[in-house]
């Protein structure tokens, strides 16, 4: 074992993925004592509720399997070897996948999803399935059939959601890294709320093949982890096209405008570019020319006075690295509440049709005829606000409302995705908050349209499909974590990427961790 890459031991559950890699390459552990490692702690934290399944038996012998394979000096990936888990919205072979829905209890798929399968082809070891909201419908894991997900940071709070249970899996230090989904904000609101890194890509980098349909124009996978760097190596390996995904691209255009296969190992080569421009350029501001798009919208009334501390002093920060603040406007930030809670529950009325008690899942046990077996189905397997959305997007599309809604909705979905070209005209990325506020009390809300509101900076980028990124920015009230968005342009996840590992190298904030826990 070399000094070189010999790291101080830590607690295995310290080690980033990429700290972990290294540790397995230089023989310091293997791949089952980094699996036993975060099942045992999966089962000291179980009253967090971030997993709905953990698969002990599955992990351990994937585990040594990778250890086989690095003892017969096979040429392995970053990540072979390396535990992570999914969200509950990602079927896979031989594990229940529920959707945190009564109606798909004791489901099993046939078939991993597209992006189940390339993390496993790279190596990782599934540990299991974690916590979201039904149908990863909601932005507080309060709307999970299974369990309430608990905010490690304070256990009496939400950590958002819907990827709720992959937030807290990776703040609690359980595993690493895991995957999480994002239609209007759920991979970067629970990492804002928690103090991790996540990313949404561009819609179209990853496949939506196996990935629970909520809304499909806007559903993208994307990973959480505590640095920008694992949310990097991960999703390297999880982007790609895929010909069984209709909406999945070919190409992706680089940030220096040429257009590349959209393969796995893109962003990793982009990155590797960009970093050696930054080195080439200047090391103390490796955010030279870079220009930051501050949206006026985004700093207004309505966000809490401690978020926009937070914020306001990572755009410093991001500065002191050599970036350039720029102001721009996003005039329709406010309309994309009605627009996407018009369009997601109408796409989503859609897709979940599907649940009727004949193909999937849940079916009543009594019933007089069919008419009566779908309705009871349908009102057994289905919570309350999944309920409600498949209402408001049954009336959205309904004869004499489509034209007043849905087609005003999506024209005017149009206008946000143009707004945000005008801004990428002077800038290169967009910087403002995640959430309006720090993480509220379990069980503080009653009003479904409050809740809509607060999705109000995380909406844009979702009906533009543009990929966005929270990285962990400071504190705000109560000690509770506050998030930075970053957004970038179509297929620009390298440079958020490079922007958010320049920040986590000057700043700590991602490595605080909640002290009940440590
Ligand atoms: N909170 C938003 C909603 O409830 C976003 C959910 C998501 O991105 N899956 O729809």
């Amino acid at each position: 074992m070399s000094a070189m890459t010999a790291l101080p031991l830590q607690d295995l559950h310290d080690l980033t993925l990429a700290q972990q890699s290294q540790a397995l390459n230089a023989g310091q552990t293997t791949s089952v004592a980094l699996t036993q490692h975060a099942l045992d702690r999966i089962a000291a934290h179980a009253a967090l509720g971030a997993f709905l399944h953990v698969d002990a038996d599955g992990a351990l012998a994937a585990a040594a399997a990778a250890d086989a394979r690095r003892a017969a000096g096979q040429a392995l990936g970053p990540l072979d070897g390396l535990p992570i888990a999914h969200k509950d919205i990602f079927v896979t072979q031989g594990l229940p996948t529920t959707a945190a829905s009564k109606m798909l209890k004791g489901y099993q798929s046939p078939f991993d999803a597209t992006v189940v399968a390339q993390l496993k082809t790279a190596g990782v070891v599934n540990v299991g399935k974690l916590n979201c909201d039904e149908f990863a419908m909601g932005g507080a894991n309060e709307n999970s059939a299974y369990a309430k997900a608990r905010n490690p940071w304070d256990t009496s709070r939400i950590p958002g959601g819907s990827s709720g249970g992959s937030a807290v899996a990776v703040a609690a230090r359980l595993v690493a890294a895991t995957t999480g989904t994002d239609t209007g904000g759920s991979i970067r609101q629970p990492a804002a709320l928690t103090g991790i890194t996540g990313i949404k890509p561009t819609y179209g980098r990853c496949s939506r093949f196996g990935m629970i349909a909520f809304a499909s124009s806007l559903d993208q996978a994307g990973p959480m982890a505590r640095t920008a760097e694992d949310c990097a190596l991960l999703l390297d390996a999880m982007s790609g096209f895929d010909a069984r995904d209709a909406t999945s691209a070919e190409q992706v255009r680089l940030h220096d405008g040429t257009l590349a296969a959209n393969a796995p190992g893109v962003i990793g080569r982009e990155l590797a570019a960009l970093s050696l421009a930054a080195e080439l350029a200047d090391k103390a501001r490796p955010l030279a020319g870079l220009r930051v798009g501050v949206p006026k919208e985004f700093f207004g009334e309505g966000v809490s006075a401690d978020v926009l501390a937070a914020t306001r002093a990572a755009l410093a920060q991001l500065e002191a690295l050599g970036a350039t603040l720029v102001d721009v406007s996003l005039p329709r930030t406010e309309l994309s509440i009605p627009v996407y809670y018009i369009i997601a529950p109408a796409e989503a009325s859609s897709n979940l049709s599907r649940f009727d008690g004949v193909k999937f899942g849940h079916r009543a046990q009594k019933y007089s005829d069919l008419n009566d077996m779908y309705r009871k189905t349908r009102a057994e397997g289905f919570g309350p606000e999944v309920k409600r959305r498949i209402m408001i997007g049954a009336y959205v599309l309904s004869h004499g409302y489509y034209d007043a809604y849905y087609l005003q909705a999506q024209k005017l979905r149009r206008m946000i995705a143009d707004d945000f070209q005008a801004a990428f005209k002077v800038c290169d990325v967009i910087a403002g908050p995640v959430s309006p506020t720090v993480a509220r009390a379990i069980g503080s809300s009653t009003d479904p349209v409050q809740e809509y509101l607060a999705d109000i900076f995380t909406l844009p980028a979702s009906l533009a499909g543009l990929p966005g990124m929270s990285v962990p920015c400071g504190f705000g009230e109560h000690q509770l974590p506050v998030g930075l968005q970053l957004i970038g342009n179509y297929w620009q996840e390298a440079q958020l990427l490079h922007a958010a590992h320049a920040f986590q190298q000057a700043t700590d904030w991602h490595q605080r961790q909640p002290t009940a826990l440590a």
